[in-house]
């Protein structure tokens, strides 16, 4: 297992850490100004400033990215499952323009909350195979590119507005339905804060092994916890033992950065500084 305790190189920033606090092009300076050598940019803050622009300025302060945010929202009514397959086939193109190593998808859940306007369903089940569907049918298009898929299983609580993809293993199903010979172009994006609990992470982990873990994420899971979104925790301030996690993906040859998402209200207020200090902090002596 690495050592992070001595440097931060493998610490990548999710821009929507500090998203309140400046626009991409900001977050971009902070990192530079702080050693971060890595982001994960959300496709609203790129179009916040421009694709070009944000191409210049990430080559300009040599930043690598480690992921973009995010692809998905699958599920829809028939009117705008068009609509649905454009952006995300757009969002493929963004991914490449930025140098992108994967993109993130964020599934969806009951087509009323991921593509708003759609008809009301309370069918999970073909939900589910909408999204397989709709994966699929992505991986013909991003394979042209290049640009590997990663399926972020996301916590059950977020079942009927953003993924029903809940578990580690159910996109792991997937992966090997869609991807059996495992060429890369489908993986998975695991993030604590959605799997911490879950009782067969470890041997799910090991099933993936080292080319389906394309992603690695860190906040941490405070209680209480009173926003089911947007009250993550700062690493170590929660009940996540994330140091194992690592180990455990790390344990299959997980070599990539460890990246900080911490959507909070609470460090959305603090000045952008003080947040990078503590994730630096944070990223030696707890994750
Ligand atoms: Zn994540």
């Amino acid at each position: 297992m690495r050592d992070f305790s001595g440097d931060h190189r493998w610490l990548s920033l999710n821009t929507a850490t500090v998203r309140k606090q400046g626009d991409l092009a900001d977050i971009i300076d902070a990192c530079a100004r702080h050693g971060i050598r890595a982001i994960d940019p959300w496709r609203d803050q790129v179009a916040a400033i421009g694709l070009d622009r944000a191409v210049w300025v990430l080559r300009d302060a040599g930043l690598e990215l480690s992921g973009y945010c995010r692809g998905g929202m699958f599920t829809s009514d028939i009117a705008r499952r068009q609509e649905a397959r454009d952006d995300n086939r757009r969002a493929v193109d963004e991914a490449k323009a930025l140098g992108a190593p994967c993109i993130l998808l964020v599934v969806g859940g009951l087509p009323q909350y991921s593509r708003p306007g759609s008809a009301a369903s309370k069918n999970i089940a073909q939900a589910r195979t909408q999204v397989e569907d709709a994966i699929a049918e992505m991986m013909g298009y991003a394979k042209q590119a290049n640009m590997p898929l990663a399926i972020e299983p996301l916590h059950p609580a977020y079942a009927a507005d953003r993924a029903c993809v809940n578990t580690t293993k159910q996109a792991l199903d997937i992966c090997d339905r869609l991807d059996p010979k495992r060429t890369g172009a489908l993986g998975v994006a695991l993030d604590v804060y959605h799997i911490w609990w879950d009782p067969e992470l470890l041997p799910q982990i090991a099933r993936a092994g080292k080319d389906r873990l394309l992603a690695f994420h860190v906040c941490d899971w405070l209680v209480p916890t009173t926003d089911i979104l947007n009250d993550r925790g700062m690493m170590g301030d929660g009940v996540i033992d994330i140091r194992s996690v690592r180990g455990a993906v790390e344990a299959q040859g997980f070599a990539g950065y460890s990246e900080i998402e911490i959507f909070s209200n609470g460090w959305w207020e603090k000045p952008m500084d003080e947040v990078l200090r503590t994730c630096i902090e944070r990223h030696r002596s707890v994750v």
